[in-house]
């Protein structure tokens, strides 16, 4: 096969693959366009049971297909066998030569004799394995091989997605139509734990995201579906009078296509059969025109496989207008799980708070508008959950892990016994933790710690007081940026950031100046690049527009009058002239306001250690400042270069690698040999055994989310700095992040605190 042609059936097939409806159509997609690109006489797919640990014959275009799921092979039985156990493909000129060959009645192999096997393998696990045979004795070809595996290699991650959908139902060998339990990966939102029940929230005229749901009124849904319809039909042809003069005949003539496409013989018929057999009018419309777009984009010729684009266009139309007649209020069980494509913030004000449990959504990252509120109010989440099938996740039992970032569905009984009493210890946990809030965080010789809290929202105030917070360690100020839809004024901001300050008074706030980039970019002021955490990201940002910089600064300042308890402190700083040139604005903005007749003193100013370059110029850094704080998590992502967004790295992300410790007690070293404060302000400050470690490292203060610092207090409390020292010492000799966590998780359980959760204590979940 010449490469060009093998290059574009290649993305032709995985483009296709792609928006098929279901594994099983998927399977019998692949097994067709790949026996004609390869022009092979057999193509078949084995996938793997989960259930039996079997391959089970999933599709196939030239063998037997009546034996579909009935034939079965374990790992290193037969060819199969041997593809999936050593995980790379096996290349046969003559099969039944081979000493794993297995023959199978009337599977119709023994006329082929040639056999290329590749694995299909997604996260290191072999999922599946995909085989073509032909009569002729003959290798394939390295470059037939090598088409082989691109295409297993390519296939593996939509496999593994319509796996997930539980698709795998079908071709199980089990058969058995139980929703079974399953797992999905996302990031870390909100910590905690909670179990309930799954409601599916859909986007505004979103097919992919309605979920299935069984009509509860069928009159009523057919109403509502053609109420719409006719709406549709009106739009469209007003639509056709006003482009009239501006179309060519044929386009016009797309127009009627559209109409009759409506008709209640073609797809309007289809749809009201659908709700008739009991489904909603939303799912009706989704799954008929997703149906017909898959039919359209099968197509060879390629003018009938953009009619798909039309169908699709079609079908929105249509939900628009069901959605808004669907749109009363709803139900909610007591234990709502919201999940969605991209929850919004809006999306959370519909449920009654006291129903509201847990929040799953498709899109968006811990830095996510939602994410941020569901920090403030306390609600477990996980983002960024890409493998979820929300069209079937409706109504079903779910676990949401905000400490890990996963998502548990139909849970075992066991592991929904091992979450409940997670949530019964945390529980229990609280109430007893409240006793510590007017109590000093100090170990068992005195030796005090303060602990802070991380805040961007009015409402994390009164969560934080409560928890006897002794400051604030970081003020988000992006967060109020991000919840407008333009830049707030200089008046504005000043507001916001008295509330913050009276709020706290006479404890500190530290108020950290714009951050945006990255991940976080303002609706309004959206910044594209290729590689954003690289790019133009907090304090490079606003040293391009010191306008920006200069109104936020004498915003603070102004906030500040009268009250001085504030302190300013510049996010991912890299060179030393950013430091200079920061702090020239920041004097400016103060000499000019004095100027004007405020009472102000200068603030201390610091600077966020986050990258690795500020680790190694940590004291010449402190020498210029008045403080440090680590970012942990940038840190973190920087040092291990882990995207701390991205659910396929998730897994090396680990604040606990000996190259992070290092870096955080290089970090300690130099400030206090520069005599200048340390504090931490990243999600590591909040585990109580990390927390004991950056005690001993000679960390001033720790800054964490207001629901940690009740546990927090709990293990300084009940250790000496001698046994913190000892136990720092310790770590500092591992030379792997699980042995890190290994090790404090058994000297916490020792201290009697092993309830006390961190995310190293619930990796074991995953094993039950
Ligand atoms: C950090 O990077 O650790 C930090 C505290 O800042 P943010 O999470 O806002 O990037
Ligand atoms: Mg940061």
């Amino acid at each position: 096969m010449a490469d060009t042609k093998m290059l574009s059936s290649l993305r032709q097939i995985i483009q296709e693959v792609n928006t098929a409806p279901s594994l099983q159509k998927a399977l019998d997609l692949i097994v067709h366009k790949v026996r004609n690109a390869m022009g092979t006489e057999v193509c078949s797919v084995y996938m793997l049971d989960s259930t039996s640990g079997d391959y089970v014959f999933a599709a196939t275009e030239g063998l037997n297909p009546e034996l579909l799921g009935k034939v079965s092979l374990s790992i290193n039985e037969g060819l199969i066998g041997q593809v999936a156990a050593r995980e790379e493909p096996l290349n046969l000129d003559r099969a039944e030569k081979h000493p794993a060959y297995k023959y199978f009645p009337e599977i119709g192999e023994e006329s082929f004799n040639s056999f290329l096997g590749a694995p299909i393998i997604h996260q290191r696990k072999v999922l599946g394995v995909l085989t073509v045979q032909q009569r002729e004795t003959r290798r394939f070809d390295e470059s037939e091989e090598a088409f082989l595996v691109t295409m297993s290699a390519q296939l593996a991650g939509v496999i593994a997605h319509a796996e997930a959908t539980g698709a795998l139902e079908q071709v199980s060998s089990s058969a058995n139509p139980v929703r079974r339990p399953a797992r999905f990966k996302g990031v870390p939102g909100a910590p905690g734990i909670a179990m309930g029940e799954a409601i599916v929230v859909s986007s505004p005229a979103d097919l992919n995201t309605v979920p299935d749901r069984v009509a509860v009124d069928i009159d009523a849904e057919l109403e509502f579906f053609w109420s719409s319809l006719a709406q549709v039909r009106i739009d469209i042809e007003q639509l056709g009078t006003t482009l009239a003069g501006q179309l060519r005949p044929e386009e016009r003539a797309l127009f009627d296509v559209y109409l009759q496409m409506l008709d209640d013989k073609a797809l309007g018929g289809e749809i009201s059969d659908k709700i008739r057999q009991g489904s909603w009018a939303q799912g009706a419309v989704r799954s008929v025109i997703l149906e017909h777009v898959y039919t359209f984009e099968r197509m060879e010729d390629s003018y009938l496989r953009e009619r798909a684009a039309d169908v699709r266009d079609l079908g929105r139309r249509v939900l628009e207008y069901l959605q808004q007649s669907n749109a009363g209020p709803r139900d909610y069980p007591e234990n709502s799980i919201l999940i969605g494509e991209e929850l919004t913030a809006s999306m959370l004000g519909e449920v009654p708070t006291e129903k509201l449990v847990g929040l799953v959504s498709i899109k968006g990252s811990s830095n996510s508008h939602v994410a941020i509120m569901a920090r403030a109010l306390g609600i477990p989440t996980v983002m960024g959950a890409v493998d979820i099938p929300l069209q079937r996740m409706e109504k079903a039992a779910l676990v949401v892990d905000g400490y890990n970032g996963e998502i548990h569905s139909n849970p075992s009984d066991e592991l929904s016994e091992y979450f409940a009493n997670i949530i019964a210890e945390e529980q229990q946990l609280s109430l007893e933790l409240e006793s510590l809030r007017d109590l000093p965080c100090e170990t068992l010789d005195k030796h005090s710690l303060p602990l802070h809290v991380n805040t961007g929202l009015m409402s994390d105030v009164a969560r934080s007081l409560d928890r006897g917070a002794q400051g604030v360690g970081l003020y988000r100020t992006e967060v109020p940026f991000l919840l407008r839809d333009r830049f707030p004024t200089e008046e504005e901001q000043r507001q916001i950031y008295r509330e913050q300050l009276e709020a706290f008074e006479p404890m500190e706030v530290t108020m950290r100046t714009l951050d945006i980039g990255g991940d976080k970019s303002l609706p309004y002021f959206p910044i594209e690049e290729e590689n954003p955490f690289l790019g133009w990201r907090g304090i490079r940002v606003t040293l391009d527009h010191p306008e920006i910089f200069l109104s936020q600064v004498r915003a603070m300042l102004k906030a500040s009058e009268g009250l001085n308890n504030i302190r300013i402190m510049l996010p991912m700083v890299t060179h030393l002239s950013e430091i200079d040139e920061a702090q020239g604005l920041i004097k400016r903005a103060y000499t000019e306001l004095i100027d004007d007749g405020y009472d102000l003193k200068l603030p201390p100013v610091g600077v966020m250690v986050e990258v690795p370059a500020a680790v190694y110029q940590a004291r010449a850094f402190a020498r210029k400042v008045d403080f440090l704080s680590v970012g942990s998590n940038d840190l973190t992502q920087y040092l291990l270069a882990v995207d701390r967004n991205n659910t396929r790295v998730a897994g090396l992300y680990h604040s606990y690698h000996p190259s992070v410790l290092q870096a955080l007690e290089a970090i300690a070293d130099a400030a206090n040999i520069e005599g200048k404060p340390v504090t931490i302000c990243g999600e590591l400050a909040g585990e109580p055994g990390a927390a004991i470690l950056l005690l001993a490292m000679g960390y001033d203060a720790l800054s964490m989310n207001a629901a940690s610092i009740p546990k927090v207090k709990q293990a300084i409390r009940s250790v000496t700095s001698e046994q913190a020292e000892e136990m720092l010492g310790r770590v500092m000799q591992l030379e792997d992040a699980e042995m890190v966590y290994g090790y404090m998780q058994s000297k916490l359980d020792k201290l009697g605190i092993s309830q006390y959760l961190s995310p190293g204590a619930l990796i074991a979940a995953g094993d039950l």
